[in-house]
Formats: C-alpha cells, structure tokens, sequence
C-alpha cells in the first residue's frame, strides 16, 4: 500500500514561539510531501510496494540495487518525519518520569547530561541529518545519522530524534542550528517517548 503524509496531529502554529507556523506547514506539506511521492515512486512495481516502512528500512541491502539510494533517502524520509511529528506536542517540554527517567539517568548520569549529548550530537552533525536517542537492545544510547539515515537500518529502536536539517530551522534560526535545539527541547512529548521506550 502507497504510503501517505499522515496529518499533523496539531495545528501549524502550535509549537509557536519554539517552531514557527511556516516552517511547520513546508517542512509538513512539501518536504514530507516529496519524500512520500518519491519512495511511492520508487517502491512501485516491486514486491516491496507491500512492505511496512519498518520492514523495508530493516532489510535496506535486500532491495533491488538500482532502489537502493532511493528507497533509503525517501523511505527514509517518511519513517523519520512521521516520527518526528508524533514526537511533538504543544503541551510538551520538561522531563519524563518513571522507568524511562530511571533509564536516562542510567545511561548518561542526569536528564541534563542528556540533553547535552543529545544536543552535542545535532551540532555534531555536518550538513544534514538526526540526532537520535535509541533503545540498543540492552540500553539507551545517543546516536547521529546523515541525510534521511535512521537507527532501525543498524538494528535499534528510535524513541526520539532531532532533524537538524535546515530547512526544520532555517526561517526562524537561520544558521543558529543551537538555539533551535535549544528550542525544541519545549516541544518534545515526554508520553510518547516513554510508549516508545516502554515498547521497545
Ligand atoms: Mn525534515
């Protein structure tokens, strides 16, 4: 089955002032948009066409060689916004509780050494991509990825990630790529993160 944007499950403006209504509505419409109209394109006709997303960006290498770059960018692109939308909400921001707290605190010393390294991997990262943190089977983990890349294609789980592409900033923030995470942090819905942590 074609893969399809799913809608935003909030208004273009309401991660205002951290996300701006403009930025949401072309990084939502057309840059979704266009990674979903190309992975369509390229899946079309191949057995794979049937495929979760999940499944095909886990099995990249058993892809016909010519969809390969295609299907990993493009596929890519959907997996990762989809779960970048659903990762925000206008109530979010703070800290999470509960077994996932316990679990970031094991695994970097402090919600704040966390944020750092999180934070530390997006400005890491040269040009474009995602800072992510991933559940790698024994643990929690900080992980970067280029271009549309995303942890699932390395046999981890993402629970959450920031696009440090530009064009997730670049209206409000232009080259200040910082303080945007910065911002961010004021978006992120901690319930979700911890439905994800609590399922992986
Ligand atoms: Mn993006």
């Amino acid at each position: 089955m074609a893969f399809t944007v799913p809608p935003l499950p909030y208004d273009f403006g309401a991660l205002e002032p951290h996300i701006d209504a403009q930025t949401m509505e072309i990084h939502h419409d057309k840059h979704h948009g266009a990674y979903v109209t190309n992975a369509n394109a390229a899946l079309e006709g191949t057995a794979w066409a049937e495929k979760s997303v999940e499944e095909i960006l886990q099995n990249l290498g058993a892809l016909p060689a010519d969809k390969q770059a295609p299907v990993r960018n493009n596929a890519g692109g959907h997996y990762n916004h989809t779960l970048f939308w659903e990762s925000m909400s206008p109530s979010g921001g703070g800290e999470p509780g509960g077994a996932l707290a316990d679990a970031i605190n094991a695994a970097f010393g402090s919600f704040a050494d966390f944020q750092a390294k999180l934070k530390a991997a997006g400005i890491g990262r040269f040009g474009s991509g995602w800072a992510w943190l991933v559940h790698n089977g024994s643990g929690l983990e900080i992980v970067s990825t280029a271009n549309q890349d995303n942890p699932i294609s390395d046999g981890k789980t993402p629970l959450l990630g920031v696009d440090v592409w530009e064009h997730a900033y670049y209206l409000k923030y232009q080259n200040r790529r910082p303080d945007y995470i910065d911002a961010w942090w004021n978006t992120v819905s901690w319930e979700k993160i911890a439905e994800r942590f609590a399922a992986a």
